[in-house]
């Protein structure tokens, strides 16, 4: 038999002070309502509140799953190395990847995702055309040695993840296994109470080709976005938007002393012109260690994910690199450019003939520089490096862009033959053949979910749980901790969780304004307030948390009330 909580027993220790480590609203808010704790840098443990919640979006994954037949099953977490030798990932994957070795000197790694020993698995067992599509998925600690962990289970180093892997014999086969995980994500994120866009993605460290991220708005996001009203929205990092390139003016080259004028800011006032009419220079040595200079629009970014596609693993080059290779820092421009440095320019300005830019001399910009007759960009080095801002024009419709911010909670990838032809992962197809399964992988940030509801729900006093992922749906709250008060809220409780929520009674023996207190930045959705008064009236205060709407309800119809408020929320 169910019965309810107490809050004399709940191990949740509240903090009455805001932590000092804490940036987010969310990261505080679940120090503070006792939720998590910092173990170290990183590595956050969950106390019985984050549990429930984080169990009961695991439940919702786990139903969203079981509904598109992915099939739930657990791999170790320690991966040997001979698996991403395997997949050539071992050499690939940063210093994120943590290595270790056992006694017997043998290489591990600690799981950050499991590409590479789902595809083991099913290598020589899953045998047949006919055995597919097959979805398996996990849920489980992954440990990623972030550089930076930070914003507490935001960017932990061990978090929890949802992780998928599907096998199909054809393209199309994988492509809608991959819909129907994006769809799956969609209803995750909406029954969890998180307002989400799906978004462009860039394939990142995982590879293969067409990817969407499920990015919960926040303006405390770390990621960027671009949307349109036309449905279109995508990461900065992948956007490929119509940046409305602004033109210098046209004339004869023309030398101008620009002193001091090494920002782009500066150059603009100087000469009275837009930010957009001026050419942005960035000095990189490229992945083959080859010294370059690449132009985007004045008023717009080099991404840097952009351009790791376009050069490999390229740096920006150090003061003592560009002396070294002859470029004069905040005066780079593309005509007269040093031997052996090369002139690469984003897409969007291969229309625009007229440029301002540096002049390769300290203090001198020109302006009326001509494309084509005084520099040229050659046909290899166009590349698609700006970042797409807000008000550059939505690839789809034409309109200006929006910007926002996002937290990035899930992300769907379609990897092809990426893993199974690199570690011989085959099939008998119909045909005799044998081939290598196309298949898909996607993951959800679970401890990252729990963080961004809040970051969606809190107000200045504390979290506003939505019910279906609040530790408990109720608080009851008692202003007497004895005598018929006491009793009646015991009553109430009981009554609650026979209707089929889940309650705490808070009945500790504290200030009526502690209990508020605490209750508010607990969360819960619903308080049912109850003093000496409303058991002499016959009624209890209900409070709706998220909206502060309060309820006089009869004492005997308080349960009922709850549920019928309740269980339509529930996820
Ligand atoms: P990010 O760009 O934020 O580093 P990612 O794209 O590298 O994340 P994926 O490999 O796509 O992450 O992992 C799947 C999901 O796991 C992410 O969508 C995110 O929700 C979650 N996740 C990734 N890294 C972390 C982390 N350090 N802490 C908490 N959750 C994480
Ligand atoms: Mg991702």
């Amino acid at each position: 038999m169910k019965n309810y909580a107490k809050m004399s027993s709940t191990y949740a220790p509240t903090l009455k002070e805001d932590p000092a480590e804490a940036e987010l609203a969310s990261h505080r808010l679940l120090l503070r309502a006792g939720m998590i704790r910092k173990t170290a840098a990183g590595l956050y443990s969950y106390l019985p509140l984050a549990w429930r919640s984080l169990r009961k979006i695991e439940e919702v994954i786990r139903e969203e799953m079981e509904a598109i037949g992915a099939q739930e099953m657990l791999v170790p977490m320690v991966t040997p190395a001979e698996l991403w030798y395997d997949s050539g990932r071992w050499q690939q994957y940063g210093p994120e990847l943590m290595r270790m070795e056992d006694r017997h000197g043998r290489e591990f790694c600690l799981g950050p995702t499991h590409e590479e020993t789902f595809t083991d698995l099913v290598r020589n067992e899953l045998r047949s055309y006919k055995q597919l599509p097959v979805t398996l998925y996990q849920i489980q600690d992954k440990f990623r040695d972030e550089m930076r962990p930070r914003f507490g289970l935001m960017r932990g180093r061990e978090f929890i993840m949802k992780d998928a892997y599907s096998f199909d014999a054809t393209p199309e086969g994988m492509q809608r296994s991959y819909e129907e995980q994006k769809d799956a994500y969609a209803r995750i994120c909406e029954r969890c109470g998180l307002k989400a866009l799906p978004v462009v993605a860039d394939s990142g460290q995982i590879g293969g080709d067409t990817s969407v991220e499920y990015m919960a708005l926040a303006d405390a996001g770390e990621a960027e976005l671009v949307w349109c009203d036309c449905g279109f929205a995508a990461d900065t990092e992948a956007a490929t938007a119509g940046i409305c390139v602004v033109e210098g003016e046209s004339g004869e080259l023309e030398k101008v002393l620009t002193p001091e004028c090494s920002s782009i800011a500066d150059l603009a006032t100087f000469l009275g012109v837009p930010e957009a009419q001026t050419r942005k220079a960035l000095a990189i040595v490229t992945g083959e260690g080859k010294p370059a200079v690449v132009f985007v629009p004045g008023d717009h970014e080099m991404n840097d994910v952009k351009a790791e596609h376009a050069f490999g693993e390229f740096h920006l080059m150090s003061d003592e690199e560009i002396e070294l290779y002859g470029l004069v820092k905040g005066f780079i421009g593309p005509v007269g450019l040093p031997q052996g440095v090369a002139a690469y320019a984003d897409e969007s300005l291969r229309d625009s003939q007229w440029w301002i830019v540096g002049a390769n001399q300290k203090d001198n910009h020109y302006v009326h520089a001509n494309l084509g007759r005084d520099f040229a960009i050659a046909q290899a080095c166009w590349v698609d490096v700006a970042t797409a801002q807000e008000g550059d024009a939505c690839p789809r419709c034409g309109k200006p862009l929006h910007g926002a911010r996002g937290i990035e909670v899930s992300q769907v990838f379609q990897l092809g033959t990426k893993y199974s032809q690199a570690m011989g992962a085959t099939f008998m197809d119909e045909d005799g053949k044998e081939k290598p399964f196309q298949m898909g992988c996607y993951g959800i940030g679970v401890s990252r979910t729990l963080q961004a509801v809040v970051e969606q729900h809190f107000d200045e006093h504390g979290i506003c749980w939505p019910v279906c992922v609040a530790p408990y749906e109720v608080e009851v709250i008692p202003l007497d901790n004895k005598g018929e008060v006491a009793e009646v809220a015991a009553r109430i409780a009981t009554e609650a969780v026979e209707a089929g929520l889940e309650v705490v009674l808070d009945d500790r023996k504290e200030r009526a304004g502690v209990k508020f207190a605490d209750a508010d930045l607990m969360g819960y959705p619903y308080q049912v307030v109850l003093g000496r008064r409303g058991v002499k009236s016959g009624t209890a205060e209900v409070k709706n948390r998220a909206t502060g709407e309060r309820v006089d309800v009869p004492l005997d119809e308080v349960a009922s009330w709850l549920a019928n408020a309740i269980v339509p929320q529930r996820a």
